[in-house]
């Protein structure tokens, strides 16, 4: 019997994730992601998937996040009819994400279609209800089949909840034979999440690499910044705007606040979500308390909530939203987490003007984004479509990252090399990538690889 892998998608690359893993005539595709880029290379790959749907007997879903599970309603209308493995919480978390994704693709296909340009999305929501009828949910460590004769583990990857790293144990021959996959791996101390686990020994490695060559700067206690950008924003008369993605970073910056809060840190302040996702992913967080880890588990055991908490307020309209454009005090986190859309642009527009006010960006904001011409300085910026004078404070909290540096990777995975025979380094770009090739080799890894798209292993 055969044992093959193909990659389809961030191979050399860092979104649409798509590992296939052939055995013999069956095949089981690890992450199912959505291409994110500009629209003519991406929508292409998003609608292509670069396989036979068909053909595909299973998957196996790492995380929530849209560039691991972005495509999985198009692989479902392109006929897959398998088995979708996830954990519980990946489980809740897709479901939204993916709603909401095919939720902007509608709206972006009737924009669009003003401009007399004919858009189909590669899929609808009733594509979406399809494929999370699909799912089938297991907890960390409970080994399940994913087919006959092949089994699944899920270990904590730290990475956002409910993230799971991979292990795949194949009979053949009489032996089994195991194959790794990190999917996004996370990182030590962070807020609400467990430490990622090690993974047992296997026989091929397959390694996210996003910062395959770089070293995170020190961990900058994100609860002290915090408080200093807050107790100075009192002292200014300002309010804090702060985009962040709706899923991770909006907890964690909601989770320390109201500790900062309890312990009389900073003074009780309000502070508004300003997403219906956030609202969503944040309820679904507070759900899943059974992952997190010894610090939020305090808070609960102390009869606290650690995210809703007096003065917190979840804005769902869009009247309510556009009332606190009268708001001079407090917090207001909105998504999208670059400022590349949603309603932190409302808000900028308002507080981007005046000097009291300040925008503290807490995560990486990517080249060409209006939140790294920000962070940058850039003194005029447009903002829905006007141009608008910078006058609030910018100021950033960095170290916050949910990947692994190459350090933390390969301290977290060095212990694999004397079984891994193979290792394939996904999910960075190429840069990233090759510079983590070498880091393994230098281990004692032998035989690591950067494969290109398409490409087929045989192992
Ligand atoms: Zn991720």
């Amino acid at each position: 019997m055969e044992l093959a892998l193909r990659f389809l998608g961030a191979a050399r690359h860092v979104t649409g994730t798509k590992h296939l893993v052939e055995i013999g005539e069956r095949r089981i595709l690890l992450d199912c992601g959505m291409v994110q880029g500009p629209r003519r290379i991406a929508d292409a790959a998003n609608r292509e998937l670069a396989i036979d749907a068909t053909r595909v007997d299973a998957v196996v879903l790492s995380h929530a996040h849209i560039d691991h599970s972005g495509s999985l309603p198009r692989l479902v209308k392109l006929g897959f009819d398998g088995e979708i493995h996830l954990t519980h919480a990946t489980g809740d978390l897709a479901s939204v994400l993916l709603e909401d994704s095919a939720r902007l693709q509608e709206q972006d296909a009737a924009h669009l279609r003003k401009r007399g340009v004919i858009f189909e999305p590669p899929y609808d929501p009733a594509d979406v209800v399809r494929t999370t009828r699909r799912f089938r949910r297991h907890r960390y460590h409970e080994p399940f089949d994913v087919l006959p004769g092949v089994r699944c583990e899920f270990f904590d990857a730290g990475h956002i909840l409910g993230s799971a790293m991979v292990v795949l144990s194949i009979e053949r021959g009489g032996r089994t034979v195991r194959i790794g996959f990190t999917g996004d791996h996370g990182r030590k101390d962070m807020p609400i999440l467990r430490d990622p686990e090690r993974m047992p020994a296997v026989d091929w490695l397959i390694t996210e690499s996003t910062y395959g060559d770089r070293v995170h700067q020190d961990h900058d206690s994100m609860a002290e910044s915090l408080a200093q950008v807050v107790r100075e924003e009192l002292h200014d008369g300002g309010r804090i705007l702060v985009p962040a993605f709706s899923v991770g970073r909006t907890q964690n910056v909601l989770y320390e606040l109201g500790n900062l809060m309890a312990t009389k840190r900073i003074p009780k302040l309000p502070v508004w979500i300003d997403s219906p996702l956030s609202s969503k992913a944040t309820k679904i967080t507070s759900a899943h308390r059974d992952l997190f880890d010894k610090d939020a588990r305090k808070v609960i055991e102390s009869g606290r909530e650690p995210f809703f908490f007096d003065g917190v307020r979840f804005v769902e309209d869009r009247e309510e939203s556009k009332a606190l454009n009268g708001v001079r005090e407090g917090v207001i986190i909105a998504a999208s987490g670059m400022c590349e859309a949603g309603r932190i642009l409302h808000h900028l527009k308002v507080s981007l003007p005046r000097p009291a006010d300040c925008l503290l960006t807490v995560g990486f904001m990517a080249e060409g984004t209006l939140g790294r011409r920000l962070v940058d300085g850039d003194t005029e910026v447009n903002v829905l479509g006007e141009p608008q004078r910078v006058r609030c404070k910018v100021r950033s909290i960095l170290g916050l990252s949910a990947h692994a540096d190459w350090r933390e990777l390969c301290d977290s995975l060095g212990h694999l090399a004397p079984t891994a025979t193979r290792v394939f380094v996904v999910h960075g770009e190429e840069r990233q990538t090759l510079a983590f090739v070498e880091r393994l080799t230098g281990l004692g890894f032998r035989d690591v690889v950067a494969p290109r798209h398409g490409e087929r292993f045989v192992l």
